[in-house]
């Protein structure tokens, strides 16, 4: 029996980092995944990745940004799987500037992607989850979204991922009465291909690598070990669990 047998999961950013993780750990402990991304190409691959091991997931192409996008992402995995139960959304991308260096424009684009298509992912999982009758939601936080410290990474992001926290806070206070729990997970750094994927140069990596530096733990986190939390709280085994900020960071937040 897989923990999250019966269970319909949506997972965004999955086709890469946390994301991917998630998709896979997810579809290994027995729900159907719809696996959604900007990277079409990324996510079909990681589809085929689940179904080859034997699991249940499509490949769904999704910018969280555009709310017509993600309204067909929930309708595809509703009418292929059934109510969606389960929601992971691990779409993101960071930015590296100081804070009156930052455009506009720079701004506005990691707000959009991860905070505006984190709420429109949610209020659509919200719509499935209340037919289904439950849910649980991971919103993929930072520790950004409590700790200024480490100051390379831009405002947009710090932002952004606050605000992530709070929103996570507000549904978990809005829907627990209705069965649906809402927790947000915090990773420290972990190695992905997000650096490359944003702003991507030398100096931010050598960023990231003194990010990895000041944990405690003296690494950055894998994947795997943040979709091991993820799962925890998607699964029964959380089940007096919401609104908490859940820290994988390998103590980087106790220093
Ligand atoms: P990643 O770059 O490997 O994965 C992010 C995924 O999001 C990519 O597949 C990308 O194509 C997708 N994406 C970007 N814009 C999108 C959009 N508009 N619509 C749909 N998909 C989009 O990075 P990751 O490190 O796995 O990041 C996943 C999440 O984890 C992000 O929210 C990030 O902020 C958070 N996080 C990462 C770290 C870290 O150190 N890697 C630390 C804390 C939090």
């Amino acid at each position: 029996m897989g923990r999250l047998d019966g269970s319909v999961a949506v997972v965004t950013g999955g086709a890469s980092g946390i994301g991917r993780a998630c998709a896979l750990a997810i579809a290994r402990e027995g729900a159907s995944v719809a696996v959604a991304d900007i990277e079409e190409h990324g996510a079909q691959s990681v589809c085929e990745e689940i179904v080859s091991a034997g699991g249940v997931a499509i490949a769904v192409s999704c910018d969280v940004r555009d709310e017509a996008q993600v309204a067909g992402l929930f309708s595809l995995a509703t009418t292929t799987f059934g109510e969606v139960t389960s929601l992971v959304t691990s779409a993101g991308i960071v930015s590296f500037e100081q804070t009156g260096d930052c455009d506009l424009e720079d701004w506005q684009r990691v707000i959009d992607v991860n905070l505006t298509g984190t709420f429109l992912c949610v209020k659509h999982a919200l719509a499935s989850m209340q037919v289904a009758g439950s849910g649980s939601i991971v919103t993929i936080g930072s520790v950004s979204a409590v700790v200024a410290g480490n100051t390379d990474v831009g405002p947009g992001y710090k932002a952004a991922k606050g605000g992530v926290l709070q929103l996570t806070r507000l549904v978990a206070a809005q829907y627990g009465a209705k069965g649906i729990r809402a927790n947000c997970l915090c990773p420290g750094p972990v190695d992905t291909g997000i650096i490359e994927a944003g702003q991507g140069s030398q100096e931010n990596a050598t960023t990231f690598a003194r990010l990895a530096q000041g944990v405690p733990m003296g690494r950055a986190g894998r994947p795997d070990e943040i979709a091991a939390v993820a799962l925890f709280l998607l699964s029964s085994e959380s089940s007096y669990m919401t609104g908490s900020a859940v820290f994988a960071d390998g103590g980087y937040t106790t220093v």
